[in-house]
């Protein structure tokens, strides 16, 4: 589990995360006047002659958040799993990942796409008994309806930096959104999913912007 201890956490102009920079980067950021401090810590850095307050959080002063929104995650297996709560939509299984499986409603075969209305997990026995028939012609009936999930860019950003509520320092609570972080250590707490890192990692990174 990542140590957050020793970081500070840079905001936006609106007081949006950017990035998570390590103590020396944070003191330079802040006095070289690029930053200002949002809620002080008591760690120093120290010099032959000074002792230099290094904060838990800075705003950046010229920082524009339009690049870092970000609404629509990338179509993949991981984030199928994690919008269906690694659940199977036909029978509710939540078992581990090694047996879910996406699934067409409208069977490949018979025209339907693979996309975020056409595509739901299922448990892989589900997945074999539908095979290439259609749910109104088993008579299955959906918690609901598929589509495209929304996740905000600082539920992306505690992604990113693998922040949950186990590790992230309390003053930075409030300022990054760990819905969707949080909701991948409860699976791992249950046992659902193998490896965390492996499904917090690979899940959307294609979608953020680089960190700086
Ligand atoms: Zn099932």
């Amino acid at each position: 589990m990542a140590n957050f201890e020793r970081r500070v956490l840079v905001l936006d102009s609106r007081y949006e995360p950017v990035k998570v920079v390590g103590l020396h980067t944070g003191f330079v950021l802040m006095y070289t006047d690029r930053a200002s401090a949002v809620i002080d810590s008591p760690r120093i850095i120290r010099s032959v002659s000074n002792a230099y307050t290094v904060p838990w959080i800075l705003r950046l002063h010229n920082c524009s958040p339009r690049h870092r929104r970000c609404s629509s995650p990338r179509f993949s297996r991981q984030n199928v799993y994690l919008r269906d709560g690694f659940r199977c939509q036909y029978c509710n299984w939540a078992g581990s990942l090694v047996n879910l499986t996406m699934d067409h409603l409208i069977p490949l075969a018979r025209g339907g796409k693979t996309s975020w209305d056409n595509i739901v997990t299922a448990c892989k026995s589900c997945n074999l008994r539908k095979g290439s028939r259609t749910i109104e012609e088993l008579g299955l009936r959906l918690p609901r309806l598929p589509e495209r999930p929304q996740f905000n860019g600082t539920s992306l950003f505690a992604l990113r930096y693998g922040l949950n509520r186990l590790n992230i320092p309390e003053p930075w609570v409030g300022y990054v959104d760990l819905s969707v972080s949080n909701r991948l250590v409860e699976l791992k707490l249950q046992g659902r999913v193998e490896d965390l890192s492996t499904s917090a990692n690979s899940l959307l990174l294609s979608q953020l912007p680089a960190v700086g």
